[in-house]
C-alpha cells in the first residue's frame, strides 16, 4: 500500500462477507488511506458485515437495500451529513433468481427480468445519481460486471441481460458526469466463488475452465480486484472513464482453448 487513496472518502455497496468482492475492494481502499462508508442489504447480512467494517474502520454502516429506494437516500444523506463531499462510490450489487441462472435464457420470466435489471442494473444508475452531486471536487464511480455480457456463458441468462445494459449505462453515465470532472467505469472480473457466484447453475464448472483456458492459467482473487478497483478510482485513472476494464487472467481474448490441450 502507498498511500494511493490518502484524504479520499467514499461508500462502497455491496459486502455481504469475506469473499464479497466489495470486500477486496474495500479492504485495499483502506489500506491506500481511504476513508470508508459500507452498507449492508438486511440484517442477517449486517450480522457479517459489522465486523468487517470494524476492520477497515468505516465512518458508517448503513442498511441499503436497493430494492427500497428510501434507503438509498438515507445512504446518501448519510454520506453527505458525514463527510459533506464524497470522491468516490462502488457498485457490487446484483440479483437474479436462481431458478432463472440455469437453463434457457428464453424461458426467463417477466417478473425476474424486471426485478434483475433493477436490482443489478438500474441500481447503479440511481446510486450514481444521488453520488454524483456530493463529487464536489471530481470523483470516480465504479461497478462490477461479468463477460457474459457479450457473450454467452451456459446459464448466466438473464444476468448476461443485465450485465449488458449495466456497462451501457457506465458510458452514459460518463458521459452525463464528465462535464463535473466525475469518471464513472466497471471491472469485468473472471469468475471468484461468492455467495452472488455460487448462484449460476455449474459455476464450479465455469470456474474450472477459465482457470484452464486463460493465458494466466488461473482465476483471480478479490485481492487484485481490489488493486485495479483502487487504480480505477484513484487519480492515476484520471484519464480513464466509461471503460470497462476486464480483470479476468486474460480469459475474455482467447477464441477458442490452446491447440496442445485440444491434441492432449
Ligand atoms: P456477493 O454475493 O458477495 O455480493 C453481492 C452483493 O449484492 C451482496 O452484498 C448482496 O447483499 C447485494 N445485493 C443483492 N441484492 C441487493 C439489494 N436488493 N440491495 C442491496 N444489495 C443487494 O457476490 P459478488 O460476486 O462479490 O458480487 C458482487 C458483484 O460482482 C456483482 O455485481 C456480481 O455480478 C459481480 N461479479 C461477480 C463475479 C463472480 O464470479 N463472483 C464475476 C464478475 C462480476
Amino acid at each position: 500500500a502507498s498511500g494511493l487513496m490518502a484524504g479520499k472518502r467514499g461508500v462502497v455497496m455491496g459486502v455481504a462477507n469475506n469473499h464479497s468482492i466489495a470486500w477486496g475492494i474495500a479492504r485495499q481502499l483502506r489500506a491506500e488511506g481511504a476513508e470508508l462508508g459500507l452498507t449492508y442489504q438486511n440484517d442477517q447480512f449486517g450480522r457479517r458485515v459489522r465486523p468487517l467494517a470494524d476492520q477497515v474502520e468505516a465512518a458508517f454502516l448503513e442498511r441499503c437495500d436497493v430494492e427500497d429506494l428510501a434507503t438509498v437516500d438515507t445512504l446518501f444523506d448519510t454520506a453527505a451529513k458525514t463527510w459533506g463531499s464524497i470522491d468516490f462510490f462502488v457498485h457490487a450489487v446484483a440479483f437474479s433468481d436462481k431458478n432463472e441462472l440455469k437453463g434457457r435464457y428464453a424461458d426467463t420470466t417477466r417478473e425476474n427480468f424486471s426485478r434483475t435489471m433493477v436490482i443489478s442494473c438500474f441500481s447503479f444508475t440511481e446510486a450514481a445519481s444521488r453520488a454524483a452531486p456530493l463529487m464536489t471536487n471530481g470523483g470516480a464511480m465504479l461497478t462490477l460486471t461479468y463477460s457474459g455480457s457479450v457473450k454467452v456463458m451456459p446459464n448466466y441468462n438473464v444476468m448476461g441481460v443485465a450485465k449488458a445494459a449495466l456497462e451501457s449505462s457506465v458510458r452514459y453515465l460518463a458521459a452525463d458526469f464528465g462535464t463535473n470532472g466525475v469518471r464513472v467505469n466497471a471491472i469485468s472480473a473472471g469468475p471468484v466463488r461468492t455467495l452472488a457466484g455460487a448462484g449460476v447453475t455449474d459455476a464450479r464448472l465455469m470456474f474450472n475452465y477459465q482457470r484452464k483456458h486463460s493465458p494466466l492459467q488461473r482465476t483471480v482473487d478479490i485481492e487484485e480486484i481490489g488493486r485495479s478497483a483502487a487504480y480505477l478510482l484513484s487519480d492515476y485513472s484520471s484519464g480513464v472513464t466509461g471503460e470497462i476494464h476486464y480483470v479476468d487472467s486474460g480469459y475474455n481474448i482467447m477464441s477458442m482453448p490452446k491447440l496442445d490441450e485440444l491434441r492432449a
